[in-house]
């Protein structure tokens, strides 16, 4: 579900036509509905509101101060995997104590900065990142909160490079080193036991491998029980997916439905960090066509975005439905690649891609952007990143102006020998 819908035969975001927004602030631009967002995070949250429970947004999937601001509104709290995205996260105005902290390669700065603002839970992943925040802390004379992210071993059945739940993968602590691990915590004077957690991937389409590693967790709870040691929180991770093209993923409250039961009767405090569900379909990139070519092979629909502003399709094959802005009038079709302008045959947005025939300067919306979109943008090909737009109703505002070149080069010089 989204707002992004045709009206008199152009597309909107919700009541303001994309076509304006193009004209005054250019292409390309990421384009986010409020409302989208906004009825996106309800409903994920509300599927579990019988259950005491935090929604905490994962940032990576969207860092805009716009986006996060919108969700701390609504009382989320934050998923981070940074010291970047601890400052993001508390600036947007989520509470410190609404923070989870995740990843496996925190510096002791960005450890220091955390339990200096006082986060919900640090998600530790290895035996020598215990031993470093337990130092970290003590110098600091403070305790910190920890989980340790277990690593279930279930196939999340997603794209290679967006699971995580493999033993093969580098997240997390396999069941049996964790239990070891967690008796070896208890006895670190500065840190406090506090939950556990694990997120085994992204783009999950079932949910049957969100059960199975929450049974594995709840098996390790128990063993963690018989050992005296209690928890408070209870970690499940992201990973819901969301309808790209044909896959139909489980509503909110089939997800919730499947983990509720399960999660009630191990009586912790459950945390939820949803990224692409929740912003996923809540943003496109608009773009415009600049040129087309035809090879003998192919028909190239060559478009201002590359893969510098929207790498998904180049890094994970992954489809994104392309829009006309103008809605076709159901002429004929052609095959097409949607390509960027990067010096790189990676850089497509569609390949093989049935669409009207799209012309010179034509604009189009390249859909379910808002998620792994402007987040993961690079500078490549010292092109300046996107501006980004909030639509909410008939109002819209640039929530971040386009960069400049000069912003690209700004803290470069040349080396002495050469002033
Ligand atoms: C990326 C990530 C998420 C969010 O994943 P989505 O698939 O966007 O829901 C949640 N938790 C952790 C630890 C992550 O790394």
């Amino acid at each position: 579900m989204h707002n992004f819908s045709y009206q008199n035969g152009e597309l909107y975001a919700e009541d303001v036509p994309l076509a304006t927004i193009a004209q005054q602030v250019g292409t390309p631009s990421y384009v986010y509905s409020q409302a989208t967002l906004e009825r996106h995070f309800k409903v994920f949250d509300q599927a579990f509101e019988d259950l005491d429970h935090l929604v905490c947004f994962a940032v990576k999937a969207n860092s805009s101060q716009a986006v996060i601001a919108t969700l701390a509104h609504l009382g989320a709290g934050a998923d981070i995997v940074s010291g970047g995205e601890l400052v993001r996260g508390m600036a947007a105005g989520v509470p410190a104590d609404r923070i989870v902290y995740s990843g496996v390669g925190k510096s002791e700065a960005e450890m220091q900065a955390a339990l200096e603002a006082g986060i919900l839970m640090f998600n530790l992943e290895s035996a020598q990142e215990l031993v470093a925040l337990n130092e970290v802390a003590g110098r600091m004379g403070l305790k910190a909160p920890v989980s340790l992210r277990v690593n279930p071993d279930v196939d999340a059945q997603t794209h290679p490079k967006i699971t995580t739940g493999l033993s093969k993968n580098k997240f997390g602590l396999d069941v049996d080193l964790a239990f070891k691990q967690y008796q070896e915590a208890a006895n670190l004077p500065n840190l406090q036991l506090k939950g556990v957690s694990c997120h085994i991937g992204s783009q999950l389409t079932k949910v049957d491998p969100f059960a199975d590693a929450l049974e594995r967790l709840g098996v390790l709870i128990g063993r963690l029980r018989g050992a005296g040691i209690e928890l408070e929180l209870l970690d499940l991770g992201g990973g819901l997916g969301i309808t790209y093209d044909q896959e139909e993923p489980p509503s909110p409250a089939q997800y919730a439905q499947a983990l509720k039961e399960q999660a009630a009767r191990l009586g912790l405090k459950l945390v939820l960090e949803p990224g692409r569900v929740i912003v996923g379909n809540a943003g496109i990139l608009l773009c415009r066509v600049l040129f087309t070519k035809d090879t003998p092979t192919k028909h190239f629909v060559i478009v201002d975005a590359g893969m510098n502003d929207l790498v998904r399709p180049a890094m994970y094959d992954s489809y994104q439905a392309i829009w006309p802005v103008k809605q076709d009038g159901g002429g004929s079709k052609v095959i097409s690649d949607v390509v960027g302008p990067i010096c790189e045959t990676g850089d497509f947005l569609a390949r093989d891609r049935e669409l009207p025939d799209l012309v010179r300067g034509e604009l189009i919306a390249v859909m379910s952007a808002g998620a792994y979109g402007f987040s993961m943008a690079s500078t490549y090909n010292s092109r300046p990143r996107v501006a980004e737009v909030m639509v909410s109703g008939g109002r819209w505002s640039v929530v971040r102006r386009r960069e400049t070149v000069e912003e690209l080069m700004r803290g470069e010089r040349l080396p002495e020998w050469m002033e």
